[in-house]
């Protein structure tokens, strides 16, 4: 018995120093000197930043699912610094990383570490952001990116019943960071549903930004979306005119202009908050949601997304090919890189209990 707990002691001891002494974010099966390494080998799993949740379940979901499969995991966030992110993949090339899973900070950016990546033997799946102006992208894991647009815009379209309703309606428009080759994606899927109506003058857009480089977000960015709705409420809604909805791509940008919104009154029985949409699904969204300010947003689950991440990993690995649904889409100016796309689903306060409460996404606690 005595025997037995000193063991027990002193393998505690052991895992204890083999967590303390691994990169920063490293785990997995075994420690670095001494212990076994995991059977299959380091993935390096490279994540722009921990300011959004949605990365943050992303991350912790592909360490899950690749360590339950026996492989060891470096997982880093680069905090949207795009030379922080370069000089983190150069690490895990340098620890001896076996494959790279990486979600771009800027997807024109890895040119280079991704050259050096190549020359070791190393291959990336690009997650959930297409990496740019490279060959050395095996698989490109992500969801129908230009369908999220489309989710949002139809979702205007039917709560202004646009196709019926007289008008017009008064609606400003933002787009995702320019750096990020989702971002065009979503902006198309939107105006493929709103330029008939911008066209026909049912919608209009009173600052008269109506291009994709006026809408854009830097590095996705709420404050910067609350700047400019702030300023498009002072320069063209100052004569009585009201915002009808908002065209937004991503719930840290949709807060940020209901922070505006809210600054200059709406979210009053006289002044209602406009219809707003998002993307992700993020916490902070659906309790503003069920607040009655965000309206809706675009839940991609991420337990999926890491599940084709890893199964195109272990393909990599395995000299296999993986699964694949699309081969025509995302050409990243060098070649078409082979997709697998997971289907979006839209969210309003009528669905969210079952499509993320109920598929054990959150939980009730969660919400409160
Ligand atoms: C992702 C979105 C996310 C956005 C901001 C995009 O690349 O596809 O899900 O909202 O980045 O993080």
């Amino acid at each position: 018995m005595k025997k037995f707990s000193l063991l027990a002691l002193f393998l505690s001891l052991i895992l204890f120093l083999a967590a303390c002494g691994g990169g920063e974010e490293s785990s997995g099966g075994g420690s670095e000197d001494g212990g076994e390494a995991a059977e299959g080998g380091l993935i390096g799993v490279a994540m722009p930043t921990k300011s959004s949740q949605r990365w943050v379940d992303d991350g912790n979901n592909m360490v899950e699912q690749l360590e339950a499969l026996g492989y060891e995991t470096d997982l880093q966030y680069a905090e949207d610094d795009v030379d922080k992110q370069i000089e983190q993949i150069e690490n895990m090339i340098v620890k001896g990383a076996k494959a790279l899973v990486i979600a771009s900070i800027d997807g024109t950016a890895l040119t280079n570490v991704l050259e050096k990546a190549n020359e070791q033997g190393i291959e990336v799946v690009s997650y959930d952001r297409l990496i740019m102006e490279s060959e050395h992208v095996s698989y490109y894991a992500t969801f129908d990116n230009f369908q999220v647009g489309v989710l949002q815009a139809s979702y205007i379209e039917e709560a202004l019943d646009l196709p019926n309703a007289e008008g017009p309606f008064n609606i400003e428009l933002f787009g995702g960071s320019p750096d990020d080759n989702n971002a065009y994606f979503f902006w198309d899927g939107a105006m493929s549903v709103l330029q008939p109506y911008i066209d026909e003058g049912k919608l209009v857009v009173q600052s008269g930004q109506t291009d994709f480089e006026q809408a854009a977000t830097m590095r996705w960015d709420g404050n910067t979306a609350k700047s400019r709705m702030e300023n498009i409420l002072s320069s063209s809604y100052s004569g009585g005119e009201t915002v009808d909805a908002v065209l937004s791509p991503y719930d840290g940008i949709s807060r940020g202009i209901i922070q505006a919104l809210t600054g200059v009154g709406y979210g009053s029985d006289d002044l209602p908050l406009p219809v707003i949409t998002g993307q992700d699904a993020e916490l902070a969204s659906i309790k503003s949601i069920i607040a009655g300010e965000q309206t809706q947003t675009v839940f991609k689950d991420t337990r999926d997304l890491a599940a084709v991440a890893v199964n195109m990993t272990e393909s990599i690995l395995k000299g296999e090919e993986a699964e694949v649904n699309d081969t025509e889409t995302y050409d990243n100016g060098v070649k078409v890189v082979p997709t697998y796309l997971v289907e979006p689903v839209s969210v309003d306060i009528n669905n969210y209990q079952e499509v993320v409460i109920d598929s054990g996404y959150y939980s009730e606690d969660e919400l409160q």
